[in-house]
């Protein structure tokens, strides 16, 4: 087995059974992330809901569905991308996660991250844009190519809040087909189908 997929496995394993927090008390199962391990772009939620509780998968449900639109759209699928979350165990009925649990799960992302190595991180949503940059805020921020400890990071608003109010629909839809120009950008490669890409103006 490749090496990028054996470290992950393994933190997958370890996530399965963390009882580092409470929520693995409550929750059904862990959701490590999935994708590629040699992704170019890691997209980065708060925490599983329901859906992904119970699948054990990251973004599953509506938000996910509006995540695979938009990452067809932009001619991407899931399984050349990597998707995964701030916590990794559903907070009780989806409540914002607690510091003391961020601080517990910090060291998971942290070395998938190091795994992975992307070129982009993609933030969904206010909560994964203040966990990489605190100093900033989300209506400031996303579409916006950010950079942090020398790491490129591009905010989006969370799908789930695109589905609850159309500005933020909008935003999310430009924001969203902007990616390729934004990866082209941090890894400097010109793809022949960006200029393509990007003169689509929505995908719902
Ligand atoms: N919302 C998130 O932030 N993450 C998921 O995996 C699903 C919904």
């Amino acid at each position: 087995m490749n090496e990028k997929i054996k470290q992950l496995k393994q933190i997958e394993q370890e996530i399965n059974t963390c009882t580092k927090c409470s929520l693995y008390k409550t929750a059904n199962c862990g959701v490590a992330g999935a994708g590629s391990p040699n992704a170019q772009i890691m997209f980065i939620g708060e925490a599983p809901g329901a859906t992904e509780d119970k699948e054990g998968l990251p973004f599953v449900g509506q938000a996910g569905k509006l995540l695979n639109k938009g990452l067809k759209a932009i001619n991407l699928n899931r399984e050349s991308v990597w998707i995964g979350n701030i916590i990794k165990h559903r907070p009780p009925n989806n409540r914002d996660p607690l510091e003391k649990e961020v601080q517990a799960c910090k060291p998971y992302l942290e070395r998938q991250i190091e795994i992975i190595n992307p070129q982009l991180i993609i933030t969904l949503g206010r909560y994964a844009l203040t966990y990489f940059i605190p100093e900033t805020t989300i209506t400031k921020s996303h579409g916006k190519l950010l950079t942090k400890h020398q790491k490129h990071i591009y905010p989006l608003y969370h799908p789930a809040a695109a589905l609850r109010n159309g500005n933020f629909m909008k935003a999310f839809v430009q924001d969203f087909l902007q990616i390729p120009v934004i990866l082209e950008q941090v890894t400097g490669k010109n793809k022949s189908k960006t200029k393509q890409k990007i003169i689509q103006t929505r995908f719902i």
